[in-house]
């Protein structure tokens, strides 16, 4: 499966925000955003950024993808999809991206990035309505219930990461019972209730053209 190889912290400083993608690290002082906070290469110090129209949807689709971990044209079937739904298409985009297995495992708190929920979903440590799911890109659905696998539940990360859930923001479409470390998926979310500071907008703006 291909997947981003460049640093995670590279990406934010490209985008010249903090994405989170390296779990508690981000909350640290060891960030690179706060030691860092220009964009990598040789001339990220200058301080010049594309200031066109086009640029800034760029940029925004870019964010996106990278908080989610998509790929471009796996990103653009999402798209598509999100256009055939009802509703606000950039709304629709969010949406179909936060039900993704990977996701959901990382906002219940199994995992402390997405990164990290992909891997662990990958070694078959979740299942989904007692079935399991190694697909990260799987679409969960109201009512699904996502568990942590019986012979899984010693699992040091997942315990870890659990133990600071809850210490952020709340996510009020999704119900976690940390003792039976299983999770469900209360209702499909909507945009105010999903924590992601991006402009879907301009994704759409751009995709338009
Ligand atoms: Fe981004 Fe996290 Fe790295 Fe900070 S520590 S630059 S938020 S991935």
């Amino acid at each position: 499966m291909a997947r981003y190889t460049d640093a995670s912290c590279r990406l934010c400083r490209r985008e010249g925000m903090k994405l989170f993608l390296k779990g508690n690290r981000c909350l640290s002082e060891k960030c690179a955003i706060e030691r860092r906070g220009y964009a990598p290469g040789q001339h990220g110090q200058s301080g010049r950024r594309k200031g066109s129209e086009y640029g800034f949807q760029l940029r925004e689709k870019q964010k996106i993808r990278r908080i989610y971990g998509i790929l471009e044209r796996q990103f653009h079937n999402y798209f598509e999809e999100a256009s055939r739904m009802k509703g606000i298409t950039g709304e629709n985009l969010l949406v179909l991206l936060e039900c993704r297995m990977d996701n959901v495992v990382y906002r219940l708190g199994f995992a402390p990035s997405r990164k990290a929920a992909r891997q662990l979903i990958l070694h078959r440590h979740f299942s989904v309505n007692d079935k399991v799911v190694d697909i990260p890109s799987y679409q969960v659905k109201p009512g699904d219930l996502v568990k942590v696998r019986e012979n899984s539940r010693n699992i040091d990360m997942i315990h870890a990461a659990l133990k600071d859930t809850g210490k952020g923001f709340e996510i009020p479409w999704l119900r976690l019972d940390k003792a039976k470390m299983e999770g469900q998926l209360l209702e499909r979310p909507k945009r105010l209730d999903i924590p992601t500071t991006v402009q879907e907008q301009m994704v759409v703006e751009l995709y338009s053209k």
